[in-house]
Order: structure tokens, then sequence, then C-alpha cells
């Protein structure tokens, strides 16, 4: 059994930052230690769906924290260390090796992981899901001798991976519930050019479709069948179909639970003495006046330094808008803001070739704001006034397409 005044359980992107955090709060040699059941340090997970596949870009160069920073500050890393157990009542963690770590402090980071098909064929060995290096690296080296694939889901892994794979020469059908892509952030009209980029990229669109069924093919792939009774026969297929906190290890605690692990606006769970941060973390957002949980990167960075310096003494809130980038092909693009309940949409710049901004606005104010190939003054205006939830400046609003539309942003 081993003791330390700080443990962070999880070994991600939140972990990461928490425990460079917690060295700069002047914690020291042997007080802190990370628990993760993956093999390598904590690491970004971006690349996976991207440079990771198509630059082959290597793992140590995505790395949160470079690894000498864990023997300079005497952080311990318990790698390989699933975390079977917590006892809240005895401030202790019993990992799957059967050793016990016990906390004075407890920071929960053990983020999300992929919902699972259940249906007929889905144990097909052919069928593959992304979270960590492992699935890229198997991902990528299936992709290497394949030819055609199925992306399951219209969300950013679909969308992210069947670039990546189509510039990797694999030929890819993308199969959608919705009759459109990314429903929950992009308008008609952002919707409509994306579609025209991935069909003109060689993708095939299958939207407003269901996967009823998988079966292994004749000569080794899959066959995915869906609800229209279409049956697709290709090489293997990747699913992307949302993720759900990773919260097994507060199963039976105390610790409320909704939506992930409940917190409040310092990130403290309902139990003394335990935080949490990430994608698995429920917690109330106070400028949008809701709660939410996150599962994107800057949220994870942002609430692993938030915890830590709440477990450290300090006293500060989490106050962050929502911020996501993502790229499909080499259109980079970056989004602040929540699209709920606005009552009205601007666009500037060019919808035809990829070079705009889309503003939400409510009651006069930007409330969101997505913003692709533009110069950088006007991505700097767009996250203010998200930020600071200002008007929407006048020169954006004479220079915006006359087909302002209303749209409830689903
Ligand atoms: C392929 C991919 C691409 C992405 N691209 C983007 C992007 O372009 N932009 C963006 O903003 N966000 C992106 N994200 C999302 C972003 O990476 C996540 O929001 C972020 O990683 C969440 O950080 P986290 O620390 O909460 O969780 P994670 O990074 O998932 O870390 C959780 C850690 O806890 C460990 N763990 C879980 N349970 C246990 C247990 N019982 N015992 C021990 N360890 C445990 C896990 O193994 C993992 O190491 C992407 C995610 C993926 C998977």
């Amino acid at each position: 059994m081993s003791h330390y005044a700080y443990v962070i359980a999880g070994g991600g992107t939140a972990a990461g930052y928490a425990a460079r955090e917690l060295a700069a709060r002047g914690a020291g040699p042997g007080e802190v230690a990370l628990v993760s059941e993956e093999p390598v340090l904590p690491y970004h997970r971006y690349p996976l769906s991207k440079a990771y596949l198509t630059q082959r870009v290597p793992l140590d160069v995505f790395l949160v924290n470079r690894p000498h920073f864990y023997e300079d500050t005497g952080i311990e890393t318990r790698l390989r260390a699933k975390i079977s157990e917590l006892d809240t009542e005895g401030s202790a963690l019993r990992l799957e090796n059967a050793d016990t770590v016990t906390y004075e402090k407890l920071l929960i980071a053990t983020g999300s992981k992929p919902l699972k098909f259940r249906c007929a064929g889905a144990d097909s060995q052919r069928l593959y899901y992304l979270r960590d290096i492992a699935d890229a690296q198997a991902i990528r080296t299936q992709a290497e001798t394949s030819e055609t694939a199925v992306l399951i889901g219209g969300g950013f892994t679909g969308l992210e991976l069947s670039a990546s794979l189509c510039r990797m020469g694999v030929k890819v059908t993308l199969v959608c519930l919705e009759n459109r892509l990314m429903p929950f952030l992009f308008t008609e009209r952002m919707n409509e050019f994306f579609l025209r980029l991935y069909e003109e990229r060689g993708v095939t669109m299958a939207l407003s479709q269901t996967v009823s069924r998988f079966a292994d093919a004749a000569g080794g792939g899959i066959e995915v069948q869906l609800e229209s009774g279409e049956g697709l026969k290709v090489d293997f297929a990747v699913a992307g179909i949302g993720v759900e906190p990773a919260v097994d290890i507060v199963e039976g605690t105390p610790i409320h639970v909704d939506d992930g692990i409940y917190v409040n606006e310092f990130l403290e769970t309902s139990v003394p003495g335990v935080w949490a941060a990430g994608d698995v973390a429920n917690c109330p957002d106070l400028i949008y006046g809701r709660r939410r949980r996150g599962e994107h990167m800057q949220n994870a960075r942002d609430q692993g330094i938030c915890a830590s310096r709440n477990m450290t003494g300090l006293r500060q809130e989490y106050r962050g808008v929502p911020y996501y980038f993502s790229e499909f092909f080499e259109y980079k693009w970056e989004f602040w803001g929540d699209v709920l309940d606005c009552d009205e949409v601007l666009y500037v710049g060019d919808l035809e070739h990829g070079t705009f901004s889309t503003w939400w606005i409510c009651q006069g104010l930007v409330r969101a704001a997505f913003v692709m190939g533009r110069v950088d003054e006007e991505r700097t205006r767009a996250r203010l006034c998200v930020q600071e939830q200002r008007e929407a400046p006048q020169d954006i609003r004479q220079r915006a397409h006359t087909d302002v539309e209303t749209h409830a942003g689903t």
C-alpha cells in the first residue's frame, strides 16, 4: 500500500494538466501519484483521428508533459494500473493488480469511453472504435492494407476519420443516423458545404440510415447491414456513435452521478476531498446557466488545472466558454459557445469555398461562433464576442449575408 497527498485517477488530458499544475503549486516529490490503465504517459487524443493516422506523427510529439517532467517533479506514474474500486470512506483506490493506493485528496479524471453496438455481429474483429493510442494503431494498420471502409456516425469521430482514411487512399462510406452532418452544431448552410466537400473527395454518403447488424464477410471483411435492407461489404468498419462518461470506479460509492460525476462550480464531487474534471465531470456552466459535460480537449485541460488549484487550497470557480477545434480534410475550424436557443444566424465570408464564419445570436448577443479560414482579426473578435457575450458588431452585421435565417440551433 502507498499513500499520497494527491492522487489523480486517470491518465489522459485532464490528468496530465492536473499533474503539471500540482507541481507548479508546490506539490513535492512523492506527494502526487497518477494512476492510469494505459501503458503510456498522458497524451493528447486529438491527433489520433488526424495527424497520427495521416502523417504517422509519433506519440511523444503529443504527450501532455515531457517524460522528464515526472522525474524532475517526483510525480509517480502508475501505468497499466486499472482502478477496480474506489473506497471513499477509507480514501483508497484498489487496483486490478491487487495494489492499494490511499490519498488525502483525489481527482477523478477517468474521461469517457465509446458507446458500442450491441446488435448481432458487433463482436466482429473488423469493427473498430477509436479512443486511445492502441485503437488508433489498430485502425492505422488495418487501413494500410484495406481498400474500403464504412464509418458509422456523422459527428466528430466519423467526419475526422472519414477524411483521414480518404487521405490514406481508403474508399469510405459514411453512415449517418441523421439526414445531415453534425446536426447538433452545423446549420443547413454549413451542412451543405461539408456534404459537398465530402462527396467531392469521394466519400459516399448514406444519410438517414441505421445499422441493424454486422456479419463477417467471406474473404475477411465485414458486412454492415442497414435497416433499409442494404448491405455494405467492406474491409473494415469504424463506429463513432458517441461516448459515455467512464464512471465505473464510482459505482457503489456515495459520489453522485448523473450523466457523469456531478460536481459543483469548484469541481468538487458530493464527497469531500474528491474532485472530478474533464469528460467525466458534469459541471455547472456559469456562463450559459445550465449543466454540461464537456467532451473536448480545452475543457479537460482547463478543468484539470482548476481542480488542482482547488485541491491545493484555492477556491476558484470553473468558468469557461465551450471551445472545440477540428479539421476535416485541409479545412481547420474552431467553435466557441453554445447554439442552444439562438434566434438568428449570421454568415460572413464565402460559404461556397469554405472560408467563412458563422455567428449565432440570441436576443442581440453573440452566443456562439464558428470560424474557418478567416483572418486572425475576425477569429479573435468572434472569440471575444462569445466570451464576453457582446452584441454582434455593426460591421459584421453589415458584411453578413442578407439571408439571415432563424435557426434554433438543432
Ligand atoms: C480520437 C479523438 C479525437 C479527438 N479530437 C479532438 C479535437 O480535435 N478537439 C477537441 O477539442 N477534442 C478532441 N477530442 C476529445 C478530447 O481528446 C477529450 O475531450 C479529452 O481527451 C478528455 O480528457 P479527459 O482527461 O477527461 O479524458 P481522457 O483523455 O479520455 O483520459 C481518461 C484516462 O483515464 C483512464 N481511465 C479510465 N478508467 C480508468 C480506470 N478504471 N483505471 C485507470 N485508468 C482509467 C483512461 O485510460 C485514460 O487514460 C478527441 C478525442 C478522441 C478520442
